[in-house]
């Protein structure tokens, strides 16, 4: 993890997103209002979980795999609990879309909202509420938006001008102003303590980057706590729209001198 601080405001910069946890456990159980391509929202040790329990039940060491996964996952989060691992030692088994999980399930965020370009119709994960989805908010850690299009958009059917739309969007007021509004109707005061945290492959388009009006995306930096932001260069290229040069780096850069401007 990188640290830099710009105009005051510290910002830790990380490689894979479930890194940002190294910054996160210092905060004091703050919000975080996540930008990100994807939802992240796997359950915590999902992957480590499913594979060990794997290779038990091959080994004849078990016969369970789904209750076998719940306890080896549980394990971990109380061997970070009780100080018998360290974060660095979670991330070493936690994969790049589990950190959101495992962050409210050890208490240090009270809770996360997502503004994603993809969108899940449902998730497995009881600790996850879908905006707009089919089911009632009942005080879920975690919350997915993901809308298809920007506000005001008339299409009975949103489509691939849409999807353009949305991506050149992505900071302009705007698209935040609604899910700043979406995040308050969740939780009332979300905004008095929140972490900002921008997964770089939420920018897929150069329009992305050069937003007309991005007054509440300033707002945003200037009164975050701090700022986290994930390279991820590999899903920066995937992610990004046919035509789209950006890499990480170039996001990073243009970010970091929105930060300047924000708090000058
Ligand atoms: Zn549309």
């Amino acid at each position: 993890m990188n640290k830099v601080t710009v105009n005051k405001k510290n910002i830790y910069i990380v490689n894979s997103h479930n890194q940002v946890l190294e910054a996160w456990k210092s905060g004091n159980r703050l919000n975080v209002f996540s930008l990100d391509y994807h939802t992240d929202t796997r359950r915590a040790f999902q992957n480590y979980s499913y594979w060990r329990a794997d290779s038990e039940v091959k080994s004849g060491l078990c016969d369970n795999h789904g209750l076998r996964m719940k306890e080896l996952a549980e394990q971990k989060i109380s061997q970070y609990l009780e100080n018998l691992i360290t974060i660095e030692q979670v991330n070493d088994n936690l994969k790049h879309d589990e950190h959101l999980d495992f962050a409210v399930r050890t208490e240090m965020i009270d809770t996360v909202f997502i503004l994603s370009s993809n969108s899940n119709a449902s998730s497995s994960n009881p600790n996850v509420h879908i905006a707009d989805g089919q089911d009632a908010y009942n005080n879920h850690r975690i919350i997915e938006f993901s809308p298809p299009c920007i506000p005001g958009c008339r299409k009975a059917a949103h489509d691939e001008e849409c999807r353009t739309m949305r991506a050149d969007y992505s900071i302009e007021d705007v698209v935040l102003d609604d899910a700043v509004s979406r995040a308050e109707s969740f939780r009332a005061g979300f905004f008095d303590n929140y972490i900002l945290d921008i997964d770089c492959d939420y920018f897929n388009t150069e329009r992305s980057l050069n937003p007309e009006r991005c007054e509440t995306f300033k707002k945003l930096i200037r009164e975050s706590e701090f700022i986290t932001i994930a390279l991820e260069p590999e899903c920066v290229k995937i992610c990004r729209h046919e035509g789209c040069r950006l890499i990480s780096e170039v996001i990073l850069a243009g970010l970091i001198s929105k930060i300047e401007a924000a708090c000058r």
